[in-house]
């Protein structure tokens, strides 16, 4: 039973962390909740184990490692195994083995991270096809990512693909063939705003350093692959992809899909957090300022999950978040709070603006969700394009009407996976923009909770 805290922080990465940290400085009580078993989020999972620092950069472990310790000498509590599943005015409901708490804070943070776009294809339910963010889980975790080494196919568009070649060059397994969806456009267009990166010249390096090494492995690339299906009887057996309208196939068992990363607005969603669309990036954020505060009273977002800039900008975005809750608490002067943020201001605008040119580098393709009639686009429905098609030839017009009419959306995931794809189908099939659309609205509970969770929250102590 955790008593009332000053802020509740849930999310473990390191925008979390960080912002324990600072909070933790000027003497606020603090906890961190999340719903791994271990603290660092996506880009230090498993940083207290070989197998998740071996595949880290020195830079970005010596980071993470520095996190860690300034986490654990701050004396900020952390929760782990335990998911934030609802919350209402400074108080959030969670689950944790089986059971259900609340707790009650002044001021609640949600730095819940990022999640890889989901973007249907044909036998994207194949056994042997993954995500690149699976691809490093496995990695980091100790597991094997294909059988006895055998060539992988990765596919899509983000830089996240650029640092699971690395590792999977370090690991010895082939790249048999890396099919870019890229659009040439966008590439070419992004030389606008190249000027923004060489504000931070060694992080252009690590780039340049990532980009010569693929580029020395004489890996395959074959740019401009617009549609990818997965093919095979009981498991991938070879990958069909079209380029210049026509089909070509590589045989591989594993395929490996990434399309960037997109902020988890579920819970923003779901507490009327206001959201604004991207339209490079082709995702909705929540509203905040630089310091991570929303339009509701108390509660703050920010890391990857209120914009994507990635594992360090987050470092320092949740360190001047935590800041900022300790001067709204007026536990500092506004003097003193400005004083305190100044550097990781300093260092956030930098990379972000950094960032900035990879957001347009790597913009997706909207072609790819013209995914042919037979894809299925909801995996916990099983809804195929072709139904959430005809359901807007027939009068359905939103995500939410169309969800009510073929039950996309509405499985155990709550839409996370189909959500972004629905809208863009739908935009697609009435000539209209997704930002026109609109998103799913999603509701509480954010996550999954068996009505045995949910009751013992208000059982009788025996
Ligand atoms: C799948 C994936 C893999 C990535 N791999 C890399 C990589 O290898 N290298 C790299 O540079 N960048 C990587 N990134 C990007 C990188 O993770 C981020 O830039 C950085 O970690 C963002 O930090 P954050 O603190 O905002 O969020 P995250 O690091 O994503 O942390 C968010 C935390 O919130 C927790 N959480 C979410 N919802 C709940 C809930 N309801 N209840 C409780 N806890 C919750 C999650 O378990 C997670 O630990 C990856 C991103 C993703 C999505």
């Amino acid at each position: 039973m955790i008593n009332h805290l000053d802020l509740l922080i849930v999310g473990a990465g390191p925008a979390g962390l960080s912002a324990a940290v600072a909070a933790r400085s000027c003497g606020l009580d603090v906890g961190v909740v999340d719903e791994q078993g271990a603290m660092g989020g996506q880009i230090f999972r498993n940083l207290h184990l070989p197998f998740g620092r071996d595949v880290l950069d020195e830079h970005d472990k010596e980071l993470g490692l520095q996190l860690f310790d300034a986490f654990h000498a701050s004396g900020a509590r952390f929760f782990s195994e335990t998911t934030v599943w609802g919350a209402d005015k400074n108080t959030v409901f969670c689950k944790h083995k089986g059971k259900s708490e609340k707790i009650t804070a002044t001021k609640i943070l949600f730095t819940t991270g990022g999640m890889e776009r989901p973007i249907p294809f044909k036998g994207w339910t194949l056994p042997g096809v993954m995500t690149a963010g699976a691809a490093e889980i496995i990695l980091r975790s100790g597991g094997h990512i294909s059988a006895d080494k055998e060539p992988v196919v990765l596919a899509g568009n983000g830089p996240l693909l650029l640092s699971l070649a690395m590792h999977l060059i370090d690991e010895g397994i082939p790249i048999a063939a890396w099919l870019d969806t890229g659009r040439f456009s966008h590439k070419l267009g992004s030389i606008m705003h190249m000027g923004s990166a060489l504000g931070d010249i060694p992080y252009l390096k690590r780039g340049m350093h990532m980009a010569l090494r693929i580029l020395k492995n004489k890996i395959p690339i074959i740019q401009g692959v617009n549609q990818i299906e997965a093919l095979g009887e009981n498991s991938l057996e070879k990958i069909r992809y079209q380029k210049n309208s026509k089909w070509h196939e590589v045989a591989s068992h594993t395929l490996i899909r990434h399309e960037n990363i997109i902020p988890r607005v579920q819970i923003a969603s779901a507490l009327g957090v206001e959201l604004v669309w991207d339209s490079v990036q082709r995702y909705w954020y929540p509203k905040t300022d630089e310091y991570g505060r929303t339009n509701l009273n108390d509660v703050y977002m920010t890391g990857d999950g209120a914009f994507v800039n990635g594992g360090e900008a987050s470092i320092n975005k949740g360190y001047i978040a935590g800041i900022a809750i300790a001067q709204d608490m007026g536990v500092l002067s506004a003097d003193e709070g400005a004083l305190r943020c100044a550097e990781s201001l300093a260092a956030m605008r930098k990379t972000c603006k950094a960032r900035n040119y990879l957001r347009y580098v790597f913009a997706p393709n909207p072609d790819a969700y013209k995914v042919p009639d037979e894809t299925i686009v909801c995996r916990c429905e099983c809804v195929t394009a072709k139904e959430i098609r005809d359901a807007v030839r027939e009068g359905f017009h939103t995500p939410d009407e169309v969800k009510r009419f073929t039950r996309a959306g509405m499985g155990p995931c709550q839409g996370r996976m189909c959500g972004n794809a629905l809208a863009e189908i739908i935009a697609q099939e009435q000539g209209v923009s997704v930002e026109k659309v609109g998103m799913l609205r999603n509701r509480q509970p954010f996550a999954p909770v068996t009505l045995g969770e949910y009751c013992s929250l208000h059982a009788p102590k025996i």
